[in-house]
């Protein structure tokens, strides 16, 4: 874990664009909420090939030109054209975006055509030749593993090669079992990947949709872990609090463990993220 010890410990948060007026007023209310843990960003994610583009540019440009906050959009390449990712680049460079989170994304089913590129440090690459240091580039991480790596030494390969095309950060899946994270790190520094790798953190609010969610993402709900959460049925007020006792555990070992900090998949809701935030201790605070 030496690696990862030198940096200062942030937090980060990220956002969905919402789908409706209501959500967008709602996702307005949860910025100024979680603005109080002081993010050094918050990120959007964005619908790969998928129609939901549009309100990630919107949601973007709230945060950044209406709230204190920067904002940093996900930007996934496959199915897009090097004509589309400079179209976009150059609206969020007007908007004074200083970092991007790249990432391949997956293809929309029914979907055949990948476009122009095939993986993420294909876009790595490209926005690096084209806009230079413009932007800060994040990357995904898997410390359990991508669900299309053959096995975990084929995906540090790749994960490396990534990192090579001129990552400064990257940000990992959300996962509920520590070591994981320790041995990734331990195999990213024995093949010489050196950069904040930030864990993902998933607080947990609803058993059926972390169970749905981590079978499509291959991240592992451990079998303690679901028995318990399956033991409370309709009883959500139980689940929530358990559940943030148990991330909130996690986050701390891995703050402890020197971890750069932690970016939290808010789920647009506030109060599980700022629960769990302001019962944690920072090294550098
Ligand atoms: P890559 O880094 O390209 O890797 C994809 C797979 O290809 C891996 O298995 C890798 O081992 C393999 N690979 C990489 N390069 C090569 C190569 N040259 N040859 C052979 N194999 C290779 N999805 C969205 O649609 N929108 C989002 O906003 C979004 N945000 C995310 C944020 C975070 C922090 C994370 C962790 C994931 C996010 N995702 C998002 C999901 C992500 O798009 C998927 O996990 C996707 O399957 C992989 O994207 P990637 O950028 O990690 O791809």
């Amino acid at each position: 874990m030496q690696s990862q010890q030198k940096y200062e410990q942030k937090l980060s948060l990220e956002f969905f664009p919402p789908r409706t007026e209501k959500g967008v007023e709602k996702l307005k209310t949860v910025i100024e909420e979680l603005g109080t843990i002081n993010p050094e960003y918050m990120s959007v994610t964005y619908g790969a090939g998928g129609t939901t583009q549009n309100r990630t540019i919107e949601t973007v440009e709230y945060i950044q030109t209406q709230t204190a906050f920067d904002a940093a959009p996900h930007l996934t390449c496959i199915g897009a054209s090097e004509e589309s990712v400079l179209e976009l680049l150059d609206r969020y460079e007007a908007m004074g975006i200083k970092r991007i989170v790249a990432l391949r994304g997956d293809l929309p089913s029914g979907m055949m055509d990948p476009g122009e590129f095939k993986y993420a440090s294909d876009l790595i690459a490209f926005i690096r030749q084209e806009r230079g240091d413009t932007f800060k580039l994040e990357v995904a991480a898997y410390p359990e593993t991508h669900p299309q790596a053959r096995n975990c030494d084929i995906g540090i390969k790749w994960f490396k090669h990534k990192v090579d095309q001129g990552a400064d950060s990257a940000i990992t899946q959300y996962f509920y079992n520590v070591d994981s994270y320790l041995y990734f790190i331990d195999n990213c520094e024995r093949s010489g990947i050196d950069l904040p790798i930030v864990p993902g953190i998933m607080p947990i609010t609803n058993y059926e949709n972390l169970i749905r969610f981590s079978e499509g993402c291959g991240a592992e709900v451990p079998r303690w872990l679901k028995c318990r959460l399956e033991s409370f049925g309709d009883d959500t007020d139980s689940l929530k609090a358990f559940g943030e006792d148990v991330v909130t555990e996690l986050s701390q070992r891995l703050l402890d463990a020197g971890a750069p900090g932690l970016h939290f998949y808010s789920m647009n809701q506030s109060a599980p993220t700022l629960n769990i935030v302001n019962a944690l201790t920072f090294k550098n605070t």
